[in-house]
């Protein structure tokens, strides 16, 4: 009953193809069946009615064991600070995002046409609104696995790669990104490299998106000053409110205002707390400031989510996917229209999509 009146939304950020690939952290799940771990799979996501978000390709530390936030964080007097990720050699993430792009066709081989993965906006429009449909756009977090002559990049994108995040929290030959520490500026090393400059325009040159999060400010000036595209940060929240470096000052939001891009709020309670604590219990109304923050400052039209799940702990209100309408309700108790819910819930990601690819 509650379930055919959910309304349908896009999601700008999730790890899911990692987490249902690796065994460590499968824990046994598959993507078609239904689960009590992780955040999305396909039965859940139809409750919720996700009809479309960004999968994430992402590449591990190279070590394949994960380390935990005990072996690298360092507790600061008001938050805490963690070394920047070192670099990961490419073939290795070369062979972990293949693997993984794999791992997307053959679920969409496997689902008879419950998963489709999307490489143009009329496909995403029409599928979007098919019942019992998701609709995966391809995305890379990090981009080791690009070569410095752009082949991969080619090959990649006539398999249906959409999106490119330049950098993950780790340096690259494109650029650097922003370690992990609370409180903290995003202003941390230099800019995009010129091989980091080129593959913007390359992006530009093939409709690929460029997103910004985990890029540090002087990358991100750099993207703003290079692109012909919106700027896009798909999983990034408000510095104002939580000072943590991978969140956005008051002048990115408003490039990002000019540029007529979007900003996908994201759900990890250590990105949405103003204590920036990972601690799930973090209510709905904590979440629903961030978009009202950004509403205030640049308008209801650069808002989308941008959720993290299954990459990032998330408040015990949300719990999961299937959370997402009661945010959708609480944005609506907050005083947000019905039409500028719908802004936030796909539209918005619609108009950007449609403007950055070919
Ligand atoms: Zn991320």
């Amino acid at each position: 009953m509650e379930v055919t009146t959910n309304m349908p939304f896009f999601d700008g950020h999730n790890d899911t193809l990692l987490s249902i690939y690796l065994p460590s952290r499968s824990k046994g799940r598959h993507f078609f069946e239904e689960s009590t771990k992780g955040h999305i799979d396909y039965p859940r996501a139809m409750r919720a009615n996700m009809k479309g978000g960004f999968f994430a390709m992402f590449t591990t530390p190279q070590s394949g064991l994960e380390p935990t936030m005990d072996d690298v964080i360092q507790q600061t007097e008001e938050g805490y600070e963690m070394e920047l990720a070192p670099p990961i050699d490419p073939q290795y993430a070369r062979m972990l995002t293949v693997a993984l792009m794999a791992k997307l066709f053959r679920l969409e081989a496997d689902s008879k046409g419950k998963l489709k993965v999307v490489r143009n906006i009329e496909d995403l429009k029409t599928s979007f609104f098919k019942e019992g449909v998701l609709s995966a756009v391809m995305h890379i977090e990090g981009a080791e696995a690009i070569d410095a002559e752009f082949n991969n990049l080619h090959v990649f994108y006539q398999a249906g790669l959409r999106s490119i995040g330049p950098v993950w929290s780790r340096p690259n030959i494109f650029g650097n990104g922003v370690p992990f520490a609370f409180p903290g500026s995003p202003d941390t090393g230099g800019g995009l490299t010129f091989k980091g400059r080129e593959l913007i325009k390359e992006c530009n040159d093939l409709g690929v998106l460029v997103d910004l999060s985990h890029l540090n400010l002087k990358g991100f000036r750099d993207v703003a000053r290079i692109s012909t595209a919106p700027l896009v940060a798909t999983h990034s929240n408000v510095h104002a409110i939580s000072p943590y470096t991978r969140n956005l000052l008051d002048d990115q939001l408003e490039m990002i205002k000019e540029s007529n891009g979007i900003v996908g709020i994201n759900f990890f309670v250590g990105m949405i707390r103003e204590d920036g604590k990972n601690n799930s219990d973090t209510s709905l109304k904590e979440i629903v400031r961030h978009f009202q923050y950004v509403a205030d400052k640049i308008g209801v039209a650069h808002l989308g989510f941008g959720s993290d799940f299954d990459g990032a702990l998330v408040s015990d209100e949300i719990g999961d996917v299937q959370g997402v309408p009661k945010l959708i309700q609480a944005l609506r108790d907050a005083g947000f229209a019905e039409e500028e819910l719908h802004l936030m819930a796909y539209k918005n990601w619609f108009r950007v999509l449609e403007s950055t690819w070919r």
